[in-house]
């Protein structure tokens, strides 16, 4: 493989003589560090990162995309610093390529798989929308190149694929890459209905060909009659794995897929959409039923363009689908074509769908900045507030709700880890327990053999998990721990006082006194006689530490009072 730069260049729309520099920079780095690897295929590493820019680059994506897509490999794979990178690039490729690194460690340990929860996670995680953009060209060229990865792997990168990035592809409105990967993971998933799938299409487009270039033929005479000037008429082939799903709704009857091959007509504006659709319906008649505008109502995706079937000479049916450029390239590049506009975005083809109100909110972002730039750097992900995604050093990922601490992820990792928990290594900084965690916190916890839970670490869990761990363990242990501190007693649900007394007449009465002094309602009150002692058990719940603290003091202070001793109640 050449791994010409020129190559990545030339995919280039007016390159500015910096932009040109840096990626030139990236791809030397990038080629060095990586000089002596290779690829499962025999192939020198590089060719990975390379392909990966050049996917970027024909998206027409930023410079410091398509510079961080040459260098995606280099921290995981050489011996490349951040502060490296940082020197040579800047903040800004260091950022992503850091997004695109801790991507590719991620693991999912739930119960389940949840691949849902793994999604969202990488919207989360990504932070910056190019991440997810380089994690889904990194992908499409590993696929391209799966067969040289070791069998028994095969099959689980092809899975991933397909469960992850082929929703985030249609999520993020990216037809071609969605539709590309489907097609690249049916053989390892479907081999068998891969190759019925692939042998009927073939035959059925061979066969169509003929007929199809006649088609276009009339078509294209029949707009020039009305002086319409498509920018394109072409043959579009339904992809294998679009086409599997088709047979597979219609009990495999090809007869009844008609939209295997179909023509596909870009013009100029929305009004020509409108206006070829008339005139095909005035050279063939439709089909009943299958006419579908989406351009007055788009897909839940954004898609955008219109759709006809028709009955065209001998029986034959074709479908054509109308759309314009714009439409075409939002359709199969999704968020990524938005890059490539200057101009105002078409905001129409997202609003109407409630799930994708975040790339409204993208879209809206950008409208409301003029300098692209800007847009880029303020692309920011924020749309899973509810949920925290944390890792452990190994890379395993911990999702906990918004707001838990160490102790939560402690927890949530082992109880026999919770309960002997002691602090906390937080992207390698000493934190305690109750340090609130952030999105892509590493979270090593540390522990202490013979340490047991604190009744303060209630208050500082969020998660039921790790409160019902506490309880147990606290019950289990059967006391409060020493080094619970008095202050956080105001965090104590239910206090258990118990007052040694040497009885006399008033006693109780005196106690009684204090707390409706007080106004704190005893919930529950025993007494017995112990010896020569009366010993008085009450059950309350403090406002806070400083009435419980004056509470206690005025007990103390009854007369006869010996001692009295508190203990939480769980
Ligand atoms: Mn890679």
């Amino acid at each position: 493989m050449e791994c010409d730069l020129q190559e990545i260049l030339s995919l280039l729309k007016e390159p500015k003589e910096a932009d040109v520099k840096i990626i030139e920079k990236a791809y030397t780095f990038a080629k060095n560090v990586h000089n002596g690897q290779e690829r499962f295929s025999g192939e020198p590493y590089f060719s990975h990162p390379f392909e990966t820019a050049k996917i970027l680059a024909s998206l027409h994506l930023d410079t410091a995309t398509i510079a961080a897509g040459l260098l995606h490999d280099i921290i995981e794979d050489t011996a490349v610093t951040e502060k490296d990178i940082r020197k040579e690039f800047g903040e800004e490729i260091l950022n992503l390529i850091k997004g695109a690194t801790k991507l590719g460690k991620l693991k999912y340990h739930g119960v389940e798989r949840h691949v849902e929860n793994l999604r969202k996670l990488f919207l989360a995680m990504a932070r910056d929308i190019r991440v997810i953009l380089i994690k889904l060209a990194d992908r499409l060229h590993n696929m391209r190149t799966l067969q040289y990865v070791r069998e028994e792997k095969r099959k689980r990168i092809a899975l991933d694929t397909f469960e992850i990035y082929v929703p985030l592809a249609n999520r993020l409105g990216m037809g071609y890459f969605k539709g590309e990967l489907e097609d690249l993971v049916f053989p390892y998933l479907h081999p068998e209905q891969y190759k019925i799938v692939k042998k009927i299409s073939r035959e059925k487009i061979k066969e169509s060909e003929k007929h199809l270039l006649k088609v276009k033929h009339t078509i294209e005479t029949e707009l020039a009659k009305d002086s319409v000037k498509p920018l394109s008429i072409n043959k579009r082939v339904k992809r294998l794995w679009s086409l599997y799903k088709k047979l597979k709704d219609n009990e495999m009857q090809i007869e009844r897929v008609y939209d295997l091959a179909a023509m596909r007509i870009i013009v100029e504006n929305v009004e020509d959409c409108y206006r070829v659709l008339g005139i095909i319906h005035k050279i063939w008649k439709p089909l009943p039923g299958r006419i579908k505008d989406y351009i007055a109502l788009p897909k839940l995706n954004g898609y955008q363009s219109l759709h006809t079937t028709v009955f065209t000479d001998k029986g034959k049916i074709v479908e054509i689908q109308i759309r314009t450029a714009k439409m075409h390239k939002e359709a199969e590049y999704g968020i990524a074509a938005h890059w490539a506009y200057k101009e105002n975005v078409a905001k129409k083809s997202w609003v109407s769908n409630p799930k994708l109100a975040w790339v409204n909110q993208l879209l809206d972002w950008q409208k409301d900045v003029s300098n692209p730039e800007d847009f880029l750097e303020n692309l920011r992900i924020d749309f899973f507030e509810d949920r925290v995604f944390t890792f452990t050093p190994k890379g395993d990922v911990i999702d906990l709700p918004k707001g838990s601490t160490v102790i939560d992820f402690a927890y949530a990792i082992h109880s026999a880890i919770g309960n002997k928990a002691s602090g906390a290594k937080i992207n390698e900084k000493f934190s305690s327990l109750d340090t609130i965690l952030n999105n892509g916190d590493i979270v090593e916890v540390q522990t202490i053999k013979d340490k047991k839970p604190n009744i303060v670490w209630l208050k500082n869990a969020k998660t039921t998990l790790a409160k019902k761990q506490i309880k147990l363990s606290l019950k289990k242990y059967g006391y409060i721990p020493s080094d619970t501190p008095e202050k956080n007693i105001k965090n104590i649900e239910k206090i258990e006082i118990i007052i040694k007394a040497e009885n006399r007449v008033g006693l109780l009465k005196d106690v009684a006194s204090v707390f409706s002094e007080f106004r704190a309602n005893i919930e529950n009150t025993n007494s017995r006689q112990e010896g020569e002692f009366k010993i008085i058990n009450l059950l309350f719940t403090p406002k806070n530490h400083i009435q419980f603290d004056k509470i206690k003091s005025k007990l103390e202070n009854i007369k006869k009072v010996r001692e009295v001793t508190s203990r939480i109640r769980l």
